[in-house]
């Protein structure tokens, strides 16, 4: 199934009040081809609907937590009156979220039923703003179309589910008018509502566009593109043009915050174009993502991701033993722990994982670490930083003598490159990481 329709996805800061909403609103009414919206909870939001998931909130401080949230919604509805349908389906929800909001502890069902009101809630708003400006624009709830499993806070998207549900309940209503839909959300076999997990909502745009077989998705967010690396890090940093999905793929895996990194995958899958720009600037441009691009081959930006873990096994039985590294990663996958770099010498193996409080992986668990000492010498080291060269074709040959100028200032703990030829990384103290980071910046990517 494909179409030559659109879906824009606006993020949090987009929506975060009336007239950013309405700076979003114009982007559609200006551009026919769009005709599925995915917003995310308006700023803030889901931040609130988060504490209020946690055990502790004590009732006074649930009771400030909705009215915190109500105050982000009331603000837009000051400058906004919703029809008539909206507005029933909004305070039904209101109603909705008050009730399950006065209870103290919450299933982890229940917790994604709470999560979902940010993103429920701005779709209503939204709506009315597109409508507002002559848009025909009805809202949609998403999870009648986006199947996940049950596995609540970070469900997993069923493809062929929600390909045969979006045809059956979203293509037919595309042809005269734009639907606005929630990103982040969706619900498994028994239409209980799941959620995608945090900066979800990315990843939805990119489901439903490939649900719908869309020729592009535009993910709006508050950034003018993908930039060469942290602009705030470093204020020489540029925004890149076009980038392939192997690029942007890492760039996403490996620190850059623009994009969940879920979302290149049915873009990649299905051969979706991805741009992204911002909805403040939308004439300043911004990042395509596609298949190919025809830039020159070599490094694109510079990357980091900090709280990574290293892990030092060393085994005097690696000396000419077969079977090692199976024991060392059959133990890691029985704890559903997920290796990103490894090195090995003759008799020891090092690994990194990630530790980083938004990851959802879990963090390095004690019996894992004593099931691997029963055959090996374990070291575990924390505060260090993955930095990672993203490009394509990267060959060291081009960049030597910069790159080794670049790490003799610094204590380098691992370097790994080959495996792929879209990415050099390394780790290096946390406390060095930025200034790292802007080194690297300075010397190969201003120099060239
Ligand atoms: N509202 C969700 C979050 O803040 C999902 C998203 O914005 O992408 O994580
Ligand atoms: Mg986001």
């Amino acid at each position: 199934m494909t179409s030559q329709f659109t879906v824009a996805k606006f993020g949090g800061t987009s929506v975060a009040n009336f007239e950013a909403m309405h700076r979003c609103a114009q982007i559609i009414h200006d551009d026919n081809q769009v005709r599925i919206v995915v917003v995310s909870a308006s700023a803030g939001v889901t931040n609130h609907l988060v504490t209020l998931t946690q055990q502790k909130a004590d009732l006074a401080e649930r009771k400030s937590l909705v009215k915190a949230v109500l105050d982000i919604q009331d603000a837009i509805l000051e400058k906004l009156t919703l029809d008539a349908d909206l507005a029933t389906d909004f305070s039904q929800t209101i109603s909705e979220f008050e009730q399950l909001a006065e209870l103290p502890a919450l299933s982890a069902q229940q917790c994604d039923e709470m999560l979902s009101f940010g993103e429920r809630l701005s779709s209503f708003l939204f709506t009315q703003v597109l409508r507002n400006l002559g848009v025909a624009a009805d809202r949609f709830d998403v999870r009648q179309v986006l199947k996940t499993d049950n596995q609540f806070g970070k469900a997993t998207p069923d493809v062929n589910a929600t390909a045969n549900a979006a045809e059956q309940h979203l293509m037919p209503q595309l042809a005269d008018k734009v639907l606005v839909t929630q990103g982040f959300i969706g619900s498994d076999t028994y239409g209980q509502t799941t959620t995608l997990g945090r900066g979800g909502s990315d990843y939805s745009a990119a489901l439903l566009a490939e649900a719908i077989g869309a020729q592009s998705v535009q993910i709006w967010t508050d950034v003018v593109g993908i930039f060469s690396t942290d602009p705030r890090l470093c204020k020489k940093a540029s925004p890149i043009a076009r980038l392939s999905f192997d690029e942007a793929a890492e760039m996403a895996t490996f620190g850059a915050k623009v994009l969940h990194p879920a979302t290149i995958l049915p873009a990649s899958r299905s051969g979706i174009a991805v741009f992204v720009g911002s909805s403040r600037e939308p004439q300043a441009g911004g990042t395509w993502i596609e298949k190919e691009t025809e830039s020159k081959a070599g490094i694109r930006a510079v990357t980091q991701r900090k709280n990574q873990i290293l892990l030092t096994l060393k085994s005097p039985e690696m000396l000419l033993a077969s079977g090692f590294l199976a024991r060392i990663f059959t133990i890691l996958s029985k704890y559903n722990i997920s290796v990103d770099l490894v090195t090995t010498s003759e008799i020891s193996v090092a690994i990194t994982l990630d530790n980083a409080l938004s990851s959802s992986r879990p963090e390095l668990d004690q019996a894992c670490l004593e099931e691997l000492s029963e055959f090996c010498h374990v070291t575990v080291e924390t505060n260090l930083t993955l930095v990672a060269l993203i490009g394509s074709e990267i060959q060291l040959r081009q960049h030597e003598v910069n790159f080794m100028n670049v790490l003799k200032d610094f204590n380098i703990r691992l370097i790994c490159h080959g495996a792929s030829k879209h990415n050099l990384c390394f780790l290096v103290e946390q406390g060095e990481s930025d200034e790292v980071v802007q080194s690297i910046h300075a010397q190969l990517l201003e120099a060239c």
